[in-house]
């Protein structure tokens, strides 16, 4: 495509821009000036492709909120290792989203500039926490965004909105100017409406870096297109189909009735473990938090509350500027790492953590791919459980247990119960998203 016609594009996103985001409160900021101003005529796997990105990523000399007052004014001084990648690739970077503050949550509502609605009805919540990013590709404003996955914040609002969202293998992508959260969890992903739009983000922004000596200096296959559907052995868990309403049963049980008619080999396993999932990703993830976050003082980022004591400026600042979950998150991670309570909780965390992590590789050696729920509901309504963070904690039931292994793994939508999308996941083993690729793009060709 030629430089004018993005262009075009780029002007149109701007001219909507204010009445898009009334209708869906998806965005932050509209970056489509910053998109102006690096056009042009070389090409690139991104060609044409406008993009946004969760407002927890660094783009130089514009703000990284993460939806927090007390980042509100907060501007980026360096380019984040995918921004970079993405420029590279020519991806026209119109937007940043809106999110849950610091990325916690599951709705978007604990977001300083309130809740994002979900394109399909909205009444109800896009998910959480890269609720915008989400929104953003499901009513088509844009064609690819960024978010980030800690516990499952790709995937859930990707399947609450009816699109593509990866989270892959912990390390595939740099973290390199991504605000952290919860290190040994925390994965940049994808979401878009098509496979080849994931797949050719991923081969864009994935690979070793050396800002971040977390990420795999190991090749990925990105040949899907070539390997042979017939070969690939699915496992999926009856049980878990049964735990949910009787509408998602069926869309679930529809999708495994189809593929055994196309000659796979799938299969009924034991996924086990998914109740100790929760409050184990809610010890370690709240205790790397509680960590992360020190750095919030209002010395070294964000906006003061000033005060001619040191402790009082720290004190105000993180009381006044932080949301409740976030306090909530700092005070329960501290909790947990404090002596005498170490071992007891974060320490056995990790323990269960492994047998986790054991459980799922156990079947990935028989298996090629596990499919999984994305998460227990459809999009549930705004205000349904913002005051009740434990029945927020649970829609991530499906979702923590491959974070917490740090498996790849992507939803795809599968259908609509009353007007709302389902979304299945499918998680496959380390680098081994070309697996996920090629039966999700066999899916969007073949399944109704
Ligand atoms: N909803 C989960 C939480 O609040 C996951 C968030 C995420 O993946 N960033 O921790």
């Amino acid at each position: 495509m030629s430089k004018n016609h993005i262009s075009k594009r780029i002007d149109k996103f701007d001219k909507n821009y204010n009445l898009e985001n009334k209708k869906y409160n998806c965005f932050t900021n509209n970056l489509s000036d910053y998109a102006r101003s690096y056009l042009s005529e070389k090409s690139g796997l991104l060609n044409d492709k406008l993009i946004a990105i969760k407002d927890n990523i660094n783009i130089k000399g514009y703000p990284t909120t993460c939806c927090s007052k007390l980042l509100e004014n907060h501007q980026s001084v360096y380019d984040a290792t995918v921004i970079t990648r993405i420029k590279n690739q020519n991806g026209s970077i119109v937007a940043k989203t809106n999110m849950d503050e610091f990325a916690m949550g599951s709705s978007t509502e604990y977001s300083c500039f309130g809740s994002v609605s979900n394109p399909h009805n909205t009444s109800k919540v896009s998910g959480g926490s890269s609720g915008g990013s989400a929104a953003a590709v499901a009513s088509n404003l844009v064609d690819i965004s960024l978010g980030s996955d800690t516990g499952g914040s790709v995937r859930q609002p990707a399947a609450f909105c009816g699109v593509y969202g990866l989270k892959p293998t912990y390390g595939s992508i740099s973290r390199y100017g991504l605000t952290a959260f919860a290190s040994s969890l925390d994965q940049i992903g994808i979401f878009a409406n098509n496979t080849i739009d994931i797949h050719n983000m991923f081969k864009t922004i994935s690979g070793h870096d050396v800002n971040d000596s977390n990420t795999i200096n190991q090749k990925i296959t990105f040949d899907f297109n070539q390997k042979n559907i017939e070969n690939i052995k699915i496992g999926y868990s009856e049980k878990l189909f049964n735990q949910l309403n009787d509408g998602l049963k069926e869309k679930y049980f529809e999708l495994i009735d189809f593929l055994q008619s196309q000659n796979l080999t799938v299969k009924n396993i034991d996924i086990d473990m998914l109740d100790v999932a929760i409050p184990t990703y809610y010890i370690i993830a709240t205790a790397e938090a509680s960590s992360n976050l020190s750095r919030f003082d209002g010395i070294r980022y964000g906006d003061r509350k000033n005060s001619d004591k040191i402790d009082e400026i720290y004190s105000m600042t993180r009381s006044e500027l932080f949301g409740s979950e976030v306090k909530r998150r700092i005070m329960l991670g501290n909790y947990v790492l404090s002596s005498g309570y170490y071992d007891h909780y974060y320490n056995k965390a990790l323990k269960v953590r492994r047998l986790i992590t054991d459980h799922l590789l156990a079947h990935l050696s028989t298996f090629n791919a596990l499919l999984l729920p994305t998460a227990p509901s459809t999009a549930f309504s705004k205000n349904e459980k913002k005051n009740n963070p434990l029945e927020m904690y649970l829609s991530d039931i499906y979702t923590i247990p491959i974070s917490l292994a740090g498996l790849p793994s992507m939803n795809i939508p599968i259908g609509k119960v009353e007007g709302l999308p389902v979304g299945m996941q499918i998680c496959c083993n380390y680098l081994e998203e070309n697996i996920i690729f090629l039966l999700s793009h066999y899916l969007e060709k073949h399944y109704k």
